[in-house]
């Protein structure tokens, strides 16, 4: 026994050609003792593959014509010769007949040229959806793994491999990156136009802008190059602690300038018009370090807390133990444990030059020889010692973190914690075997913290091309047509 389905789409244009499709579906019942009841996965991508044919078909068919026109006397232009186009969508590859018409030599005399209509809504001979899906999957998976993933589901023609999706995720990173840059451009001729969205409320902490930033390593793969280098990754935003932490911002770049740009592109689209007070928090690392000196004041520069509580716990755990057990260090440094705390403590209350004397003096302590436990005492040295450094290279940076964290600040990155840094982390820095450049780590980055930022759709579908200005009215493609390539 067995049912035969029949599936029939039929589409109708505004020249009222009509466009008819059947498709025919065979399901026997005895697969149903199998468990298989309904359409399986493979019967839903041969539906829609069947039925996007179809659709795509009367689609270009009809564009078209509409593009047929001479936008300046009306008349159809001549036809330069019929080709075959093929358009990759989500319900796989469509082949479709791809004319391209003559430009009109009554109002062009003299011009040989033609125009591909098909060209300009898909210019990358693939949908934007396609694209758009194969970009975000490729920026939160390995690119072999995102091919296979969208072959489970969809009807994905085989030749489209991990090359392809990598290919794919690049391309709409550059167009990400190039429409930042464009934008960024404009921040920076606007900034005079003052208009902040600013509260003017003393004391609020929502006043605040705050640029969390850090960077990642990244193990490179082209040969001539460093083994490893950088991406800044950075969160801005407004609000305290444990409020959201803003837009994400990722750049392969590390030159002052360009970290500056996607700071001011990155803080305008949370509503910063060039004043007002930006704290930017860093771990200290040399190049982001300039950041607030380039940016408009007030900036100010603060170490992440998170970084100077992690370079203690070490040596507290090593004080902690040697007076739990009493060791023989115990008898020189009975207060090891205690001086530790304190320089923390004075640390956290922004008192540096006290704890920068405190430190000295404990590292002094340390020098003086100390029996069996060398070991503990030479690696308390070698951290405190690691620790000093740090204080003394961030000295004005580091502040009342104290107060701040009353006042509901920020004291410390998002980063440690955020989707971001795992995902730079995952995607590129776990996987030992796997290598980037920085060109592709970049462009990759773009499209992940446009999906976190939840505006890839939107920045994809900004208008590709405006049509020809003077089209008659009725053969002016609409927007929706347009914004589908
Ligand atoms: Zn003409």
């Amino acid at each position: 026994m067995a049912v035969e389905w029949t599936i029939t789409i039929e589409g109708k244009n505004e020249f009222g050609d009509t466009c008819r499709k059947e498709l025919r579906i065979d399901k026997t019942w005895e697969r149903l003792f199998d468990g298989d009841v309904g359409l399986s996965v493979e019967d839903g991508k041969k539906i829609m593959a069947a039925l996007q044919s179809a659709v795509v078909n009367h689609e270009a068919e009809t564009y078209a014509q509409f593009r047929r026109p001479c936008p300046d006397c009306h008349t159809f232009r001549p036809v330069k010769d019929y080709t075959t186009r093929r358009i990759r969508t989500v319900f796989g590859t469509v082949k479709v007949r791809n004319p391209r018409w003559m430009i009109c030599r009554d109002c062009y005399p003299g011009m040989d040229g033609a125009l591909a209509p098909l060209k300009e809504i898909c210019p990358d001979r693939a949908m934007s959806e396609l694209m758009e899906l194969t970009a975000r999957l490729g920026s939160m998976m390995p690119y072999r793994q995102a091919a296979k993933v969208l072959a489970e589901f969809l009807p994905i023609e085989p030749t489209e491999s991990h090359a392809t999706v990598r290919k794919r995720t690049i391309r709409i990173g550059k167009r990400l990156d190039d429409q930042i840059m464009r934008e960024t451009w404009r921040v920076r001729s606007q900034m005079d136009d003052r208009h902040q969205l600013e509260m003017q409320l003393p004391g609020d902490r929502r006043k605040e802008f705050v640029v969390s930033i850090d960077t990642a390593h990244v193990r490179s793969a082209e040969p001539n190059s460093a083994r490893n280098f950088e991406l800044v990754v950075a969160r801005c935003g407004r609000g305290g602690r444990g409020e959201p932490g803003g837009r994400y911002f990722v750049t392969g770049s590390t030159a002052q300038h360009a970290i500056r740009d996607r700071t001011l592109h990155s803080l305008r689209e949370v509503g910063y018009r060039g004043f007002g007070d930006v704290t930017v928090i860093s771990d200290g690392a040399e190049i982001l370090k300039r950041l607030p000196r380039a940016m408009p004041k007030p900036t100010a520069h603060i170490i992440d807390w998170f970084h100077i509580a992690m370079k203690i716990q070490p040596m507290q755990q090593i004080a902690d133990h040697i007076v739990r057990s009493r060791s023989d260090p115990f008898d020189a440094l009975p207060t090891i444990d205690r001086d530790i705390r304190a320089v923390k403590w004075r640390l956290w209350h922004g008192r540096v030059d006290r704890a920068i004397r405190d430190l000295e003096s404990l590292l002094t302590g340390l020098k003086q020889p100390q029996g069996n436990a060398e070991f503990s005492i030479a690696r308390l040295h070698s951290l405190g010692a690691q620790l000093l450094t740090y204080a003394r290279s961030n000295r004005g940076a580091i502040i009342d973190y104290g107060k701040r964290y009353r006042g509901g600040l920020r004291v410390a990155t998002t980063l440690a914690e955020s989707a971001v840094n795992s995902l730079v982390g995952k995607r590129m820095v776990k996987k030992q075997q796997m290598r980037w450049s920085l060109h592709g780590a970049h462009m990759l980055m773009q499209v992940r913290t446009a999906e976190l930022n939840g505006e890839l759709r939107n920045r994809l579908r900004a208008p590709l091309r405006q049509p020809e200005r003077n089209a008659p009215l009725i053969f002016k493609p609409k927007p929706p047509l347009l914004r589908a390539a």
